[in-house]
């Protein structure tokens, strides 16, 4: 193998494991925390470090119809809304 095959084995390597990583943490943070609605915020890129994975974390702005306010690292999963959806007292869904 030769160093340009070697960089590409690696550098696919390495976009693989981002690839995996973001997309389960942005399964994880999805919803406003308060009232499960859908929210956006400000599109900030931040470092993330191959070695520590687990300490990434999205420092975007959230503001929230609610009244709630925080960063993206505080949002919850979607899973917490569908399971709320099962309850007679529904969240009212934002479209
Ligand atoms: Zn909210």
């Amino acid at each position: 193998m030769n160093d340009a095959e070697e960089f590409k084995r690696k550098h696919d390597e390495y976009q693989k494991q981002y690839d995996e990583f973001m997309k389960k943490y942005y399964e994880e943070h999805v919803v406003c925390p308060k009232c499960f609605s859908r929210t956006s915020s400000t599109y900030v890129g931040y470092g993330f470090d191959f070695k520590h994975p687990e300490q990434y974390k999205d420092e975007n702005h959230v503001k929230c119809k609610c009244g709630w306010a925080g960063i993206y690292h505080d949002l919850v999963p979607i899973k917490h809304l569908i399971e709320d959806l099962s309850l007679p007292n529904k969240p009212k869904l934002d479209h």
